[in-house]
C-alpha cells in the first residue's frame, strides 16, 4: 500500500472548494482503478479564511474519512499553509496544489507515473503562457526571473509553480529547511532532486478571486531576492568602493588646484551636490543592510511558522460529544 497525500492551502475559497472536491474525487477514483495499491488522504489547510471555507471543510471531514484539515488561528500566508501541510501529511507521495483548479487535478496520474519508478523525485507543471494575466504583471514577472537567476545560485525556473508531486524523501528535505521567511520557489529548487517538468497552457481560476495584489506580488519577489541572494549586499559594497575612488580622485584634483591656483571662497553648489549624493548612497546601503538585518532578526526569534486552531480530529471529537 502507498499513501498519496494531497495538500491544498485554502484562503477564502468557499466558491471553489465544492468544485475542487468533485474534480479530485474523480481523479482519485481513476488512479485507484489503475493502481489498486494506492490510498489517499486529502489535507486542506484553512489559512484563517473569513468566509465559509472552514464550515465546508468541517462538513467534508464528517462525511469523508479521507478528508483532514488544519485551520490556522489567523491568516499566515500560503507559504505557511504549504509548510503545515507537508509537516502533517503522512503520505509516501505528496502533492501540493491550489484549490482554485488552476492546478488541474487531471495531471496527477501522469505525475504519479513519472515518480513511481524512481526515475524522478518530483513532477511539476510549468506554464508556458501567462494567458489571462495583465501585460504589466507578466513583464514584471519575466524581469524578476531574469534578475533572480543572475544574482542567485539557486535556479528559479520561469513559469514553475507550486503544483508539485513529490516523494517522501524530497518532502523531508523541504521540511529540514526550517526558515521563517519561506520562499517556496527557491526552497523547492534549493533541495535539488530530479525534477520532471510538464509544460501546459495557463488556466484561469475556476471561481472566486486571487488573493494576490500587484504590490503583494512585488513584495513577494523582494522576499525571494533577500531570501536567496546576497547580491544586494555586494552592490552596497561596490557602490561604496566606487564613491571612495571618486572621492580619492577629487582630493588629488583639489589639492593640486589649491597649490597651483590658491583657494578663492567658492564651490558651495559643488559641496551641496556631493553631500546629497553621498548621503543618498549611504542611506541606500544602510537600507539594504536593514533588509537583511530584519530577516535575521525574525529568523533568530524562532517564531512558529503557523499556529493551529482546529483540525479534523478536534472537530470530530467535539462533534461526537455534542451529539
Ligand atoms: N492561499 C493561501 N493563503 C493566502 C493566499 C492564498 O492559502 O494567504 C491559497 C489560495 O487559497 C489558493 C492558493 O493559495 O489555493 C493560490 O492562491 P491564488 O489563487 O490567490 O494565487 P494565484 O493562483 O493567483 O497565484
Ligand atoms: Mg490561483
Amino acid at each position: 500500500m502507498s499513501l498519496l497525500s494531497i495538500i491544498v492551502p485554502c484562503y477564502n475559497e468557499e466558491a471553489v472548494l465544492p468544485l475542487f472536491y468533485e474534480e479530485i474525487q474523480k481523479v482519485m477514483q481513476q488512479m485507484k482503478d489503475e493502481h489498486s495499491h494506492l490510498t489517499f488522504e486529502l489535507l486542506f489547510i484553512d489559512d484563517g479564511s473569513k468566509d465559509k471555507t472552514l464550515q465546508i471543510l468541517r462538513e467534508m471531514s464528517l462525511h469523508d474519512e479521507k478528508v483532514r484539515f488544519i485551520s490556522f488561528s489567523r491568516n499566515f500566508g500560503k507559504e505557511a499553509g504549504m509548510y503545515a501541510g507537508l509537516e502533517n501529511c503522512k503520505g509516501d507521495y505528496v502533492v501540493v496544489m491550489d484549490a482554485d483548479l488552476q492546478h488541474p487535478p487531471a495531471f496527477l496520474p501522469q505525475m504519479y507515473n513519472y515518480v513511481k519508478d524512481g526515475e524522478y523525485d518530483c513532477a511539476t507543471t510549468r506554464r508556458i503562457s501567462r494567458k489571462g494575466e495583465s501585460k504589466i504583471r507578466s513583464a514584471f514577472a519575466r524581469t524578476f526571473y531574469k534578475l533572480m537567476n543572475k544574482i542567485s545560485h539557486t535556479e528559479i525556473v520561469d513559469g514553475a509553480q507550486d503544483f508539485r508531486f513529490m516523494t517522501r524523501q524530497m518532502v523531508d528535505g523541504i521540511l529540514s529547511m526550517k526558515e521563517y521567511n519561506r520562499f517556496s520557489k527557491g526552497i523547492f529548487s534549493w533541495v535539488g532532486f530530479k525534477v520532471r517538468y510538464i509544460e501546459y497552457e495557463n488556466v484561469e481560476r475556476a471561481a472566486g478571486t486571487t488573493a494576490w495584489s500587484f504590490w503583494g506580488l512585488f513584495r513577494y519577489s523582494l522576499e525571494g531576492i533577500f531570501a536567496f541572494s546576497t547580491a544586494p549586499l555586494a552592490l552596497a559594497s561596490l557602490l561604496g568602493i566606487f564613491s571612495c575612488l571618486v572621492a580619492f580622485i577629487m582630493c588629488i584634483v583639489i589639492i593640486v588646484k589649491t597649490l597651483v591656483f590658491g583657494e578663492p571662497v567658492a564651490g558651495f553648489p559643488t559641496i551641496m551636490c556631493v553631500i546629497f549624493l553621498l548621503g543618498g548612497l549611504q542611506l541606500f546601503c544602510i537600507g539594504i543592510l536593514g533588509q537583511y538585518l530584519s530577516k535575521t532578526y525574525l529568523e533568530c526569534k524562532q517564531r512558529p511558522i503557523y499556529l493551529m486552531r482546529e483540525n479534523e480530529e478536534i472537530y470530530r471529537n467535539r462533534n461526537k460529544h455534542n451529539s
